[in-house]
């Protein structure tokens, strides 16, 4: 989740990629959803104010960023609803229009030295100084750096922001970090980013506009309409998985930044060859405006639905079987245990010489079943925890 902004831009001539993903953190699949963590989670539940403690030497240092923070946030917000006001679809969009709130306010917390987060905080916001020097390989240049992560144990968002740069970036990062509590993911590199819910598999995420990408030193992109857009796609994430229910969100809905993808189950969808993919973009904005009968569902998003479920179908199936792993795991080690306690005690069992041989050998060949058992649970278990596509097929492969 750090930011590094290089001085040296990365793009020598304008680039005009676009690309938006969500967090794995974000959609990860736990027991208590991970999305519950993200300030879009609550402001979607009716929060609008948030408590902040900011950490600074300075105390002009504290107003810039309680300032920066509030407004960035803000931006965010003002960001969506002007993306989708431009796109003059604010009906198709009506079920998210009505949610999301039109202001965020944080409420600054004082503390003595340092920030706790006993008190119910949402942040902890520090500053640092961050020019320090970049080795890029090919010479050292000066970048900057914020960062935003969740604490798990605290149960705050620790956010770090520059506080010796340009105001210019030390708003751009701000703008950054605080994308991150809506769930986007950084766009610089693909560690961290849902193979699922993003462009990755679509777009070169290194020749990006968007906040969540390096930005050329005092030149930052600012937020862009893929930015709205992966945040309506975080939004929507999080409306599904609490039953909420719309045309929209049900059928999908086409892209807002002029480019063919369509949105379905809140996965892009974009035919290789763009030609078509244009065709089927134009195809199902005809489709939307018409209601989405059911009769006239292009052939291109039964395909798509078709292909979605069998993968849900296919992230049921590593629950299931990772449990059954687990369970065989345990069943052998349970096994082990009890040939190893009567070879130990092999007196008090009065066993044979030949017995004794036979016990071990059938602890050799437990190890072996263990070996599988452990190495199937093992990946089951990474599988369940990342929002990795998997379909029925390759999880047989897997598990072959
Ligand atoms: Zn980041």
């Amino acid at each position: 989740m750090k930011k590094l902004y290089l001085t040296l831009s990365l793009c020598l001539i304008p680039c005009f990629a676009f690309s938006w993903g969500l967090m794995d953190s974000f959609v990860k699949k736990q027991k208590e959803p991970a999305y519950k963590n993200f300030i879009v989670y609550k402001l979607l539940k009716g929060k609008k104010e948030f408590t902040a403690c900011f950490e600074s030497y300075e105390d002009t240092m504290v107003k810039e960023m309680l300032f920066n923070m509030q407004k960035a946030l803000n931006s965010v917000l003002d960001n969506v609803l002007i993306t989708i006001q431009k796109s003059g679809r604010t009906q198709e969009f009506k079920d998210i229009l009505a949610v999301l709130p039109q202001n965020i306010t944080i409420m600054q917390v004082k503390h003595q030295q340092e920030c706790r987060s006993s008190d119910g905080i949402d942040f902890i916001v520090k500053s640092k100084n961050t020019r320090i020097p970049v080795d890029t390989g090919a010479g050292i240049f000066y970048g900057e750096q914020g960062f935003a992560y969740w604490k798990e144990g605290g149960k705050y968002w620790l956010i770090s922001l520059s506080s010796d740069e340009t105001d210019y970036t030390k708003y751009a990062i701000t703008q950054h970090e605080v994308s991150h509590l809506f769930g986007l993911a950084d766009q610089y590199k693909e560690y961290g980013n849902s193979k699922m819910y993003s462009l990755v598999n679509f777009e070169d995420i290194t020749k990006i506009n968007t906040v969540m990408s390096s930005v050329k030193h005092d030149k930052s992109w600012g937020l862009t309409c893929d930015d709205a857009e992966g945040v309506i796609n975080a939004m929507d994430f999080i409306l599904r998985a609490e039953n909420y229910k719309s045309a929209r969100l049900k059928n999908g809905w086409g892209d807002l930044c002029g480019r063919s993808y369509v949105y379905i189950d809140g996965q892009p969808v974009r035919d290789t060859d763009l030609s078509i993919a244009a065709h089927n973009r134009d195809l199902f904005a005809g489709w939307t405006a018409s209601g989405y009968p059911k009769e006239k569902t292009p052939d291109f998003v039964k395909k798509a639905s078709d292909k979605h479920a069998e993968i849900s179908r296919g992230m049921q199936n590593v629950i299931l079987n990772r449990d059954k792993w687990e369970e065989k795991r345990n069943n052998i080690e349970t096994e082990i245990g009890r040939l190893q306690f009567e070879l130990d005690h092999a007196k008090d069992y009065r066993l044979t010489p030949a017995q004794k041989r036979t016990k071990q050998q059938k602890i050799q060949s437990l190890k072996k079943e263990l070996e599988t058992a452990e190495g199937n649970f093992k990946i089951l278990n990474d599988l369940k925890a990342t929002s990795a596509p998997i379909t029925d097929s390759e999880l047989q492969n897997i598990l072959k």
